[in-house]
C-alpha cells in the first residue's frame, strides 16, 4: 500500500511522502499527479485496491468534520508533518462548557476566530494608552500542532506534545546540528516564500465554487498574498484622501436611501426596482431602509474594493492585481489625487 499508511485510530490513511491525509475518493488523482507521485495506472489500480480493502474509513468528506483528535497531551503523529511550534490556542470555553480547541498559526486567523467565536474585542486596536508596549493576548503561543489535511475540513490544527528534540539547538553546539538547523530554516523560508505567493493552480482544487467563478486566484496570480491583503486593510491616519472617499461613499449610499422612496420617486418605481423577473410583479415595492449594522455591513464591502484599487494605483503597473479601469474610472481617480 506504500506510499500509504493506515491510521485505524482515527480512520484515515496518510501518504507518507507528503505527510499529509488523503481520503480514499482521491487516492487515484493523488497519486497520478505529475507533480507528486506520477504513479502508472497499473500501480495505482492495486494500491486503490489494497485501500478499499480497508474497513472503518472515514470516505466522505463532511465526515472529516467529526475527526476525532489525538489528546493534546499525545506526541506528534509521526508520518505526518513534523509539528508547527508556533500554533497559538484559543482559551475560551465553548457554549458547552468544554475548552475551546482552535489553533491558528496566523495572528489574523486568531483575532477573526476570537472576533467571531468569541466576541472578542482587539484592545490594540483601540488606541488606548498603555502603559507598556507589550499588549497582552487572550491565546496561548508556542503551541506545537499538527492537522491531517491540507486544507478544507479535517485541515485544522490540533495540539501534540512537545518532543525533546524539538527544541531549538542552543548556539555552539555542533557543526553538524547548526548545519541542520540552518538547512531547516531555509527549507521552511522556501515553503513561506511558496505560500506567500498566490498561485493559479490552486483555482482547481478549490472547494468553494464561488470563489472558482469570481475567479480571484487568476486575478491575483503571482502577486504576494500579504502584500495584497495591506490593499483591504483599515484606513490609516496616513490616508486622509482614502477617508474622504469612503465618507464621500457613505454619503452617496445615505443619499441613495433617503431617494428611493415612493415620496420621491413614486410608489411604481419601487415596484419596479424589487422585481427579479421581467414579467413577475413583485408583491412588495423596494424598501431602501436597513438597519445601520446591515448598512454598514454591506458598504463595507465596497469601501474595501475603493481602498483595493485607489491603493493599487500607487504601485507600479507590474506589481499590480489584473483589473483594468474603465477611462470615466481613471479620470476620475487622477481628479481626485
Ligand atoms: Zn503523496
Ligand atoms: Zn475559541
Amino acid at each position: 500500500m506504500f506510499p500509504f499508511v493506515h491510521l485505524p485510530q482515527y480512520g484515515l490513511i496518510v501518504c507518507s511522502e507528503c505527510q499529509h491525509a488523503v481520503l480514499p475518493s482521491h487516492v487515484d488523482t493523488h497519486l497520478g499527479d505529475k507533480k507528486r507521485h506520477d504513479m502508472p495506472k497499473e500501480s495505482r489500480d492495486g494500491i486503490i485496491q489494497e485501500i478499499q480493502g480497508i474497513p472503518g474509513l472515514r470516505t466522505e468528506r463532511d465526515e472529516l468534520n467529526r475527526l476525532v483528535f489525538p489528546a493534546p497531551t499525545d506526541p506528534p503523529i509521526q508520518v505526518l508533518r513534523p509539528p508547527r511550534t508556533d500554533g497559538m490556542k484559543c482559551q475560551e470555553r465553548d457554549s458547552q462548557g468544554a475548552q475551546c480547541q482552535y489553533i491558528a498559526c496566523q495572528v489574523q486567523n486568531i483575532q477573526k476566530h476570537y472576533r467571531i467565536e468569541h466576541t472578542w474585542v482587539n484592545e490594540a486596536k483601540q488606541g488606548r494608552p498603555r502603559k507598556s508596549n507589550v499588549i497582552p493576548v487572550p491565546w496561548r503561543s508556542g503551541v506545537h500542532c499538527q492537522h491531517f489535511f491540507v486544507r478544507g475540513p479535517g485541515a485544522q490544527y490540533f495540539e501534540v506534545a512537545p518532543q525533546a528534540g524539538s527544541q531549538p539547538i542552543p548556539p555552539g553546539d555542533s557543526g553538524f546540528a547548526a548545519a541542520k538547523q540552518a538547512l531547516a530554516a531555509a527549507l521552511e523560508k522556501a515553503e513561506e516564500e511558496e505560500r506567500r505567493q498566490i498561485k493559479e493552480p490552486e483555482e482547481a482544487r478549490e472547494p468553494n465554487p464561488w470563489l472558482r467563478r469570481v475567479g480571484w486566484a487568476s486575478h491575483l496570480a503571482g502577486l504576494d498574498r500579504q502584500e495584497m491583503r495591506k490593499l483591504v486593510d483599515n484606513i490609516g491616519a496616513d490616508e486622509p484622501d482614502l477617508e474622504v472617499l469612503c465618507t464621500g461613499f457613505d454619503w452617496m449610499i445615505q443619499d441613495a436611501q433617503f431617494n428611493a422612496v415612493k415620496e420621491v420617486v413614486g410608489l411604481h418605481a419601487l415596484f419596479e426596482a424589487n422585481k427579479k423577473e421581467v414579467d413577475k410583479k413583485p408583491s412588495m415595492p423596494f424598501e431602501s431602509w436597513m438597519d445601520i449594522t446591515t448598512v454598514k455591513k454591506y458598504t463595507k464591502v465596497w469601501k474595501a474594493l475603493l481602498c483595493y484599487v485607489f491603493r493599487a494605483e500607487n504601485r507600479p503597473p507590474e506589481n499590480r492585481p489584473a483589473y483594468r479601469l474603465t477611462d470615466a474610472q481613471h479620470t476620475a481617480l487622477e481628479n481626485l489625487r
